[in-house]
């Protein structure tokens, strides 16, 4: 059996990057709005500080107004909301994303619920949550709206198909189940409790794995020609002592069964980051009345 196509991430982010940036053009010459995104970290998480640096290179590059906040890792629960407070009434900042994760004096709950429903890009707002459930115009959280818009473009029509997502937190999970099924899959939501794991697997013409595990997904868990989305990073060891990322699906096996798979890294992550850009451009044409563009990859 031939082996399964590489969907590759990079490719498609920058192709949805460049369609952002036109659109951001245009919403500039026709209503004359720039959007703009207010990133906040707190402390100094080296990780977070590269993903934060990132975030704000590709916002400038899409044409939009980026606004990086640092505040000191001693920053109170109060002060951060009173923080949020002010770039809620902002007009300037269309999108607020607080990284995660903060400092442990602050409950991460609490700081995701006082950021403004409307500007709220990353989608974890409950009422998003409560929105996207029940098939409403909702802000989705990015990592699984950038998957599915890589199954739109890679595994044919989704109405019908069988998609099992492995794992279930607020942020992957359970939105990208939510989201398979407004495309009419037949949705099965595994997780740690799931009594075979691998035997759910083999039933998934659609297979998301988002569990954190390394290499957990086996070759012989895929359905022949099956599309694959691998949501998972972990860092595993190497002899130079450096180690390598690697996905929750063990890829050279799972490339030889399936029919179309994303790698890491180079697959969903750079999509991520795309979908923050593109849900930016969204809530800042919904907080002005203009209908959001339906924004699909710019042609190869
Ligand atoms: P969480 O830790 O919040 O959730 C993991 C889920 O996997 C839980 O639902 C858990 O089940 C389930 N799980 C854990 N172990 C097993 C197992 N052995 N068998 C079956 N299910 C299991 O992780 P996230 O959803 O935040 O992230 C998942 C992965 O995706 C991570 O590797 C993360 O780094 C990556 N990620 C990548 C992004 C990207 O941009 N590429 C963005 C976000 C995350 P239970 O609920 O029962 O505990």
């Amino acid at each position: 059996m031939a082996k399964a196509a590489i969907i590759d991430g990079k490719q498609f982010a920058a192709r949805l990057r460049m369609a952002i940036a036109a659109q951001v053009v245009q919403l500039k010459a026709e209503h004359g709005l720039t959007p703009g995104l207010a990133v906040v970290l707190v402390g100094e998480d080296p990780a977070s500080q590269i993903y934060v640096r990132n975030k704000g290179l590709q916002v400038r590059e899409a044409g939009m107004n980026s606004f990086e906040q640092r505040l000191p890792v001693t920053t109170t629960q109060a002060e951060l909301l009173a923080h949020i407070a002010d770039l809620n009434q902002d007009p300037a900042v269309n999108g607020i994303l607080v990284q995660l994760p903060l400092p442990k004096q602050i409950d991460p709950e609490a700081v995701i619920a006082a950021i403004a429903v409307s500007k709220d890009v990353d989608g974890f707002h409950p009422l998003n949550a409560g929105l996207l459930a029940v098939g409403a115009a909702a802000m989705v959280p990015c990592t699984p709206l950038g998957c599915l818009m890589m199954l739109k473009e890679f595994a044919g029509p989704l109405a019908g198909q069988r998609a099992v997502v492995l794992g279930r937190s607020n942020i992957v999970g359970k939105p990208m189940a939510a989201l398979l099924l407004r495309e009419h899959c037949t949705v099965t939501l595994a997780h740690s409790r799931t009594r075979d794991l691998a035997e759910e697997c083999r039933q998934a013409d659609i297979l998301i794995a988002a569990v954190g595990k390394a290499q957990m997904v086996k070759g012989d868990w895929i359905k022949p020609g099956a599309t694959v989305i691998d949501v998972g990073i972990n860092r595993i060891p190497t002899p130079d002592g450096k180690g390598r990322l690697v996905g929750d699906v063990d890829f050279d096996a799972a490339v030889e069964v399936a029919g179309a798979i994303t790698p890491v890294p180079g697959g969903v992550g750079p999509m991520t980051i795309a979908c923050l850009l593109l849900n930016t451009l969204t809530a800042t044409c919904r907080q002005h009345g203009i209908p959001a563009p339906d924004v699909r990859p710019a042609a190869e």
